[in-house]
């Protein structure tokens, strides 16, 4: 339940003053619905209102003159604008206003008066003009004038300083909150209270106290890290509580390892033992295996399926596509069946008597692992005893889709394996209520991936090779970019390049986002099978498509990917023994940063170092590659600046929930507010169930 001391923070922004029907929405869509999220708005600039000369005005920029008014032009129709001409020693500047004045503006700004003018500088066609000065005061009331501005984001329909003074009203709508942190924490870190931070955001005094890094906002984001860790810590304890099925390590599993024609890696050797300890543990497992595309997490997934069915259980194992289903599929049958472990695979495909079968073999337990898609957690299909649910890219999932298959059985043990990668100083945000075991390390005797940055003019010799390369009995994917906002351009623009392409080389195919699921495997397939040479795809091309016979990745526009997207993208070559490679074509020329980028993606082929040097290169800048592998929405947190922060609110809030899981303390019934001011619970209830 809310505590009624938050209760003024979390009415709607109509409550404030000024907000009607009309301001409503606008604000909304520039702060939030509630008035916390209008007093949690950052401003992101500051104007000085110090007056210069006109000869010193520069366009575009908020500028403050001593103006004398020289004479007003009244509007001759009523679309035109009220202009008042006025200068100093220096210069002229035009001031227009829009609406109806009559003669309110001659009557408060006579000619012959002194003004000083506050506002943006626009030199156009018109000449050097200023459209709704900020301020006109009496050079006698210059002080109503601030000195130092902050400046909030805007809309259309709704100015920054309109949502200034909507700021203000709910800063004071604020109140002073019982302190959730510890007093000696704060202290060395510097940190002022909370309701204090918060008020020193909205009153800047200079640059410096906009950057992240400044003790009022550091403590913000602090605020809101721990908040979120502690939901995290929460619920993983939760978790923890419930008593799950203990599974001991099996002969089955040693002999189905020992018949692989490989030994694991000393990653993968080392995934399989955490997985194995949760297993002995008697606690219900959440581990998340994370490694590149590739690096071998299927398997150290298979031998955990034969230790769970050595002992009975099941396993349910859910891939996001039909062809990921299969591929897995693929990979896990023949090896386990020679163990005496059944394998179905379930999905759409499977109708009638066929399906029959399969869910009968699932039921009477005679089948012990079930591959498959979304088909798995159809209300039919039922298991004799699930005990382990392995999701495959959990994020393609929605909640609703696990819960299901997950309630098939009793506190299922949960392993999700991803191959995005995280850099490690956000793993925490991201996967805070799970555990995480990392494959850092390739399976030997691969080939690196060539990787080379060619500039878009140079793209005739792309092609040439590729058709080279394609007569050689090849495959190759071209990646089309994300063009704009509107994914109708970008199908265009995919569209367009399939259709070029087709022209050039023989038994070209199409997948992009607007088609069915059904439509893409169909396509997917036809790739797989070797049926199409080359495959045109926006950026839907799923992860961990296997095809070995592709070699080489043409990624166009590389500089719009992020680079782990580039990474992923690229661990789609270079599975088989073939020599592949990736080509960046770009739009020259390349900024510095650019070109950076890209160079770390030709010297390394670790997805954890490059997740980590991406961060690093974009300061946290580029929300959106970072919201793609799942990073929060924070509004005060930022993935760079802050990140040392997150450890420290990582060990706060698990040390937090191991002395007072109840939050029942003075400082746990604080921690509660702090919660519910972030109201960070209901959002990951919507997250993640697992
Ligand atoms: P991931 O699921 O991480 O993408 P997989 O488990 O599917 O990776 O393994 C990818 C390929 O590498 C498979 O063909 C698998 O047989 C092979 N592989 C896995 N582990 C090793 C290893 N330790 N040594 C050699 N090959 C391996
Ligand atoms: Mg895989």
């Amino acid at each position: 339940m809310r505590p009624e001391i938050l209760f003024p923070l979390f009415a709607p922004v109509s409550t404030l003053k000024g907000v009607g029907p009309r301001v409503a929405p606008l604000l909304e869509r520039v702060a939030g619905p509630i008035v916390r999220d209008v007093a949690f708005l950052k401003p992101h600039s500051l104007v000085r209102r110090t007056p210069a000369v006109l000869s010193a005005a520069r366009d575009g920029e908020i500028m403050t003159f001593e103006l004398m008014i020289e004479e007003h032009q009244r509007p001759r129709a009523n679309s035109q604008p009220w202009r008042i001409r006025a200068s100093d020693p220096t210069g002229w500047i035009t001031l227009v206003f829009f609406g109806r004045f009559a003669d309110a503006l001659e009557k408060r700004h006579p000619v012959g008066a002194r003004r000083i003018v506050s506002g943006k500088v626009n030199d156009d066609k018109f000449g050097r003009q200023m459209v709704h000065p900020d301020y006109m005061a009496d050079p006698d009331k210059a002080e109503e004038i601030p000195e130092i501005e902050p400046i909030y984001p805007a809309t259309e329909g709704l100015l920054a300083r309109r949502v200034r003074t909507f700021v203000l009203e709910a800063l004071e709508r604020a109140p002073e909150l019982p302190e959730w942190q510890d007093p000696a924490f704060l202290a060395r870190e510097r940190f002022p209270a909370w309701r204090e931070a918060l008020a020193r955001m909205h009153s800047p005094e200079s640059e410096a106290d906009l950057s992240p890094l400044s003790p009022h906002l550091r403590r913000l984001a602090y605020d809101e890290l721990l908040a979120h860790q502690l939901a995290l810590a929460q619920r993983k304890a939760a978790r923890r509580r419930e008593p799950a099925a203990k599974i001991a390590p099996s002969e089955v599993a040693a002999r189905v390892q020992s018949d692989l024609p490989f030994a694991f890696t000393g990653a993968q050797s080392r995934a399989l033992a955490d997985i194995r300890a949760d297993f002995a543990s008697g606690e219900r497992m959440s581990r998340l295996i994370q490694g590149d595309v590739g690096s071998g997490k299927t398997v150290v997934a298979m031998c955990a399926m034969a230790d769970v069915a050595a002992g009975g259980g099941q396993t349910a194992l859910m891939a996001p596509t039909e062809i990921l289903a299969r591929q897995h599929y693929e990979t896990i049958s023949g090896p386990l069946s020679d163990h005496g472990v059944g394998v179905v695979l379930l999905t759409g495909r499977d109708k009638g008597k066929a399906r029959a079968e399969k869910l009968m073999r699932l039921g009477s337990g005679e089948a012990a692992v079930a591959v498959g898609t979304h088909a798995l957690f159809q209300d039919d299909v039922a298991f004799q005893k699930l005990q382990l649910v392995v999701i495959d890219e959990q994020h393609r999932f929605g909640v609703a889709e696990r819960q299901r298959l997950q309630a098939k059985g009793d506190a299922v043990h949960l392993m999700a394996m991803s191959a995005t990668p995280i850099p490690r100083t956000l793993e925490l945000t991201v996967y805070g209520d799970l555990d995480v075991s990392r494959i850092d390390e390739k399976p030997p005797g691969r080939t690196p991936v060539a990787t080379r940055a060619v500039p878009m003019p140079r793209m005739g010799e792309v092609v040439q090779r590729l058709r080279d390369v394609v007569a050689g009995g090849a495959q190759a994917f071209w990646i089309c970019p994300l063009v704009s906002e509107s994914e109708v351009s970008d199908l265009a623009a995919a569209e367009m390049r399939a259709l070029a392409l087709k022209k050039l080389l023989p038994s070209v195919g199409l997948v992009h986002g607007k088609m069915s699921g059904p439509e893409k495997d169909a396509v997917m397939a036809d790739f797989a099978d070797g049926k199409l040479s080359v495959l045109v795809a926006t950026t839907v091309v799923e992860v961990g498509v296997n095809v070995p016979n592709a070699t080489i990745m043409v990624i166009e526009q590389a500089e719009r990917f992020g680079l782990a997207q580039l990474h992923q993208l690229r661990g789609r070559v270079g599975r088989g023994a073939r020599e592949s490679a990736c080509v960046l074509l770009y739009d020259p020329p390349l900024s510095e940063t650019a070109q950076q980028r890209l160079d770390i993606l030709r010297r390394t082929d670790d997805g954890f170092l490059i997740a980590e040097k991406d961060l690093e290169l974009r300061g946290g800048g580029d929300a959106l590659g970072l919201r793609q592998s799942g990073f929060p929405d924070y509004v005060f947190a930022d993935p760079f600046a802050h990140r040392d922060l997150i450890a420290t609110a990582g060990d706060d809030a698990r040390l937090i929930v191991s002395r007072d899981a109840e939050l029942a303390s003075a400082r746990g019934k604080a921690l509660q507010i702090l919660q519910e001011l972030f109201d960070w619970k209901a959002g990951l209830a919507l997250r993640d169930a697992g």
